[in-house]
C-alpha cells in the first residue's frame, strides 16, 4: 500500500458552523475518521500546518505547505493537501513553480460544502478522489475536484458556490475520476532531472485590472512596486491614453507584464497596434498563462 502524507490546511472541507459563519476547525485526522474507506486505498499520516480559511492565506502560508511537502519528500509516496477552494488555484500554481521536477504526486483538494454536514456535500468524493489520484501513478502538482484532475498551473475556480466549480484553463484535463472512483489519466507527465525546491519567493506584485476609464494617476502610485501585472482587454495592449504613464512606470524600473481579462485564449501583443506599442515600450506578454499562474511564476522569478 502507498504511504501518503495528508497536509491539512483548513477551508470549507474542514469547516463547522460557529454562529458567526463557517470557520475551519476540523483537523486532518478528524476528516479521515469520517472517511474510513481511505484506509483501503493507502496508509495516511497527517500534518496540520494550518487551519484557516484560504481567503487569509498569504505567500508565507503557501510556502509553509511547500516546505512541509519538501521536508517529507523522501518519506512518502505522495501528498494530499486539503485546502479552501477560494484560493486553491494560487496554492496549486505556487506549488507547481516551487516544487520542480517532481517524481511523486502532490494533489490538492477541497470542497464547497463541509465534510459530514450537508448530504449533498462534495467533500467526501473530493477527498477520496484525491487519495485515489495520489495512488494512481500521477506525478507532479494537480488539483482534484468534482472528478476533474487539473494540472497545478491551469486551475481556475469559475463558480463561487456550485460543486462543479473548477476548470482546466489553457490545457486539457489531466484526467478524470468517475463516480465509481475509477481514475483515468489522459496525460503522463514527463519526468526530467532531479526534484528541487525553490525556497525563496517574492510576493511583492500588484495586479491592476483595466477598466475603460481608469484614472492614469494610479500608475504613479504603482511605481513603488517592482512588478506590476496589467490585466487588459482581449489580446492585450495598453490604451493610448495610458501609454505615457505606463512608459514612465517602466522607465522607473518597474517590470510591467500584460495579461488578459479573458479566461480562455492568450495575450498576443503582435496582433494590434495597441499591443505592439506596449511591447515596444518594454511590457512583457504573459502569453498563454492564466493570471494566477503568472503571479506564481513571477513570485519565483521565472519571468
Ligand atoms: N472560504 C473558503 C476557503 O477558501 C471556501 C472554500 O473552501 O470553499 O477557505
Amino acid at each position: 500500500m502507498k504511504h501518503i502524507l495528508m497536509v491539512a490546511t483548513g477551508g470549507t472541507i474542514a469547516c463547522r458552523q460557529t454562529g458567526r459563519g463557517l470557520a475551519p476547525s476540523l483537523t486532518g485526522e478528524e476528516l479521515l475518521e469520517m472517511l474510513p474507506e481511505i484506509g483501503k486505498i493507502c496508509k495516511v499520516v497527517v500534518e496540520n500546518p494550518l487551519t484557516i480559511d484560504s481567503t487569509d492565506m498569504c505567500a508565507e502560508d503557501r510556502m509553509k505547505i511547500a516546505t512541509c511537502i519538501w521536508q517529507n519528500y523522501d518519506r512518502y509516496d505522495g501528498f494530499v493537501v486539503t485546502h479552501g477552494t477560494d484560493t486553491l488555484s494560487y496554492t496549486s500554481a505556487l506549488l507547481y513553480h516551487v516544487l520542480r521536477n517532481l517524481n511523486k504526486p502532490v494533489i490538492l483538494t477541497g470542497a464547497q460544502k463541509p465534510m459530514g454536514g450537508d448530504p449533498d456535500s462534495d467533500a467526501e468524493r473530493n477527498l477520496l478522489d484525491a487519495f485515489r489520484v495520489a495512488c494512481s501513478g500521477w506525478t507532479g502538482v494537480a488539483a482534484v475536484l468534482h472528478g476533474r484532475i487539473i494540472r497545478g498551473n491551469h486551475v481556475v475556480k469559475m463558480h463561487s458556490t456550485a460543486v462543479d466549480a473548477f476548470r482546466s484553463v489553457g490545457a486539457p484535463l489531466a484526467g478524470t475520476v468517475d463516480e465509481e472512483g475509477n481514475v483515468r489519466l489522459s496525460i503522463v507527465p514527463l519526468l526530467g532531472g532531479e526534484p528541487y525546491f525553490v525556497d525563496q519567493v517574492d510576493p511583492h506584485i500588484v495586479l491592476m485590472k483595466l477598466v475603460p476609464d481608469l484614472d492614469p494617476s494610479i500608475f504613479d502610485f504603482l511605481a513603488r512596486y517592482p512588478k506590476v501585472i496589467i490585466e487588459g482587454f482581449g489580446s492585450g495592449g495598453i490604451p493610448q491614453r495610458l501609454e505615457k504613464v505606463v512608459q514612465k512606470l517602466i522607465m522607473s524600473g518597474t517590470k510591467v507584464y500584460l495579461t488578459s481579462q479573458c479566461i480562455e485564449g492568450e495575450t498576443n501583443l503582435h496582433k494590434y497596434e495597441v499591443g505592439r506599442r506596449a511591447e515596444a515600450m518594454g511590457a512583457i506578454s504573459l502569453g498563454h498563462r492564466t493570471t494566477v499562474d503568472a503571479v506564481a511564476a513571477i513570485m519565483c522569478g521565472e519571468i
